[in-house]
Formats: C-alpha cells, sequence, structure tokens
C-alpha cells in the first residue's frame, strides 16, 4: 500500500485472522477506515468485534491478515513474509498515533481529573507541567468537565468518568480514536451525556471506530456500519441501508433483537 495521499486511508486492515486456543475469532476481516470517516461496528455478543479493536492497537497480535495505522504496518514482517510483534518501545510509539475508551473507564483512581489528563503528555511526550495542564484544562471544557478539574474518579459519576477518559484519550492528540461500547457499563440516564461528547468529536472531524449496540447513535453518527457475526463481516455500507434496511437475516435477527 502507498503512504502519504489523501486517498490512503488511515486504517486498512487486510483478511484479519485470530484464535484464541483454537476457537477462531475472526475470520479473514478487511476494513478501510478513511480520516474523518466514523465507523460504527455492530452485532451480537462474542462476534469478534473487541477482539478486532484490540488487534489495531496492538493489544492482541495477528494470526494471520495485516492492519496499516496511517501506513504504518501493525508488527514487521520478516524476509520470508511473516509478520511478527513489535518490540514493546516500538508498540508504545505506533500506539501514540491512537486513542482507546474502554467500557471501563479505567482512570487512575488516585489522580484527579486533570491529573488523569495530563499524566500520558508529561510521562510520554515529556511535555512541561504548565503546558500539559493548560492543554487539560481545554480537553475538560471540551468534554464539558471544566468545573471538575480536581475531582477524583470516585467523586465523579460513571458518565463524568467516561467523559475523563475520552479526555485523557484526546491528550496524546490521537489521529485515530476506538471506542469500545464506551457507555455500556453506563447506568442508563448517563449514556446520554458520553453520546453528545462523541457526537461533537465527530462533528470536529475525528476518525473513530466505535463498538456500540447504540443503534440510534450509529445510525446518527456513523458514515459506516459493519455488522459482524461469528468472526466475519456479515455486511457493511451506509447506516441508514444497513440499519433500516439490512439484507442478510443475521443482521435482521439482531436488529429485531435489539428493539
Ligand atoms: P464481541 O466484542 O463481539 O463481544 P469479543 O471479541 O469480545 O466479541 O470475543 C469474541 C470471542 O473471543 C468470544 O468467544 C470470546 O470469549 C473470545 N475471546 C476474546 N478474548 C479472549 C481471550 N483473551 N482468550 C480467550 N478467548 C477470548
Amino acid at each position: 500500500m502507498t503512504t502519504g495521499t489523501t486517498s490512503t486511508p488511515l486504517v486498512h486492515a487486510l483478511n484479519v485472522s485470530k484464535a484464541f486456543h483454537g476457537n477462531e475469532v475472526l475470520k479473514g476481516i478487511d476494513l478501510d477506515v478513511h480520516r474523518g470517516q466514523v465507523v460504527c461496528l455492530l452485532g451480537p455478543s462474542g462476534s469478534g468485534k473487541t477482539t478486532f479493536l484490540r488487534c489495531i492497537n496492538q493489544l492482541e497480535s495477528l494470526d494471520g491478515g495485516r492492519i496499516w495505522v496511517d501506513g504504518d504496518l501493525m508488527g514487521y514482517e520478516d524476509r520470508g513474509g511473516t509478520l511478527h510483534d513489535l518490540t514493546d518501545r516500538a508498540i508504545a510509539a505506533q500506539r501514540r498515533n491512537i486513542g482507546m475508551v474502554f467500557q471501563r473507564f479505567n482512570l487512575f483512581p488516585h489522580m484527579t481529573a486533570v491529573q488523569n489528563i495530563m499524566e500520558a503528555p508529561i510521562q510520554v511526550k515529556g511535555e512541561n507541567k504548565a503546558k500539559a495542564r493548560e492543554r487539560a484544562m481545554t480537553l475538560l471544557e471540551r468534554v464539558g468537565l471544566s468545573d471538575k478539574p480536581d475531582a477524583y474518579p470516585s467523586q465523579l459519576s460513571g458518565g463524568q468518568q467516561q467523559r475523563v477518559a475520552i479526555a485523557r484519550a484526546l491528550a496524546m492528540n490521537p489521529k485515530l480514536m476506538l471506542f469500545d461500547e464506551p457507555t455500556s457499563a453506563l447506568d442508563p440516564e448517563l449514556v446520554g451525556e458520553v453520546l453528545a461528547v462523541m457526537r461533537q468529536l465527530a462533528r470536529d472531524g475525528m476518525t473513530m471506530i466505535v463498538v456500540t449496540h447504540e443503534m440510534v447513535f450509529a445510525r446518527e453518527v456513523a458514515d459506516h456500519v459493519v455488522f459482524m457475526d461469528g468472526g466475519v463481516v456479515v455486511e457493511q455500507g451506509d447506516p441508514r441501508s444497513v440499519i433500516d434496511n439490512p439484507q442478510h437475516n443475521r443482521t435482521r435477527t439482531f436488529l429485531g433483537r435489539m428493539q
């Protein structure tokens, strides 16, 4: 694949396969995500969505296929064409381009909201404290929490914690944001505030891959939806065509259960 042109997808996944103890979880996934696109991964539990997201971020190694992010191959190929894991240091360098938000907020419990956001820029990028703090405050404002810089995670609601987690991921200026069911651990009344931040992020042009069961969000915000089942992409396309007019029985059954 070529690099450097605007038409190059930011994420290019080719025939990705992955098994755990002989259980094939991903069976040849292809996906292109272009800059500024929001792609939602839909599908029943156990269909491989999280594993695929984790492969993009090298939290899992691939058994087959290749993933490029911004033209960089995730992993390295030996002369025989076999893919290997990179060193931890090289993986960390590639991951700087990628922000990830998990189902559970994973904030550092002993740090305040602003400290959570400042941590990576200071530790990883060597940014000075004043600059990191200033930027963290801007990010808190962006997620609607400018009044909570000194709150500890235990003093924040789940929705507020997740918004801090989003701000923390943004602090490294990622090119790509991965969201793994970011609202599924939240009480229903807190889901909206997190989705609102994600909507704004999408409007601002962030490239996002979102594993979600929030069909209204997928329908309104995604540029492209991918329906996975049993480790394969069953169908994909424009959200209105896939969600409102699915072509495959498996998609229909799944969507029927979601209503
Ligand atoms: P989804 O996100 O669609 O719910 P997952 O990617 O979490 O699906 O899981 C797909 C399958 O892979 C499931 O059967 C799950 O149990 C299995 N799996 C995921 N991670 C591991 C692991 N670390 N070890 C063994 N099996 C795993």
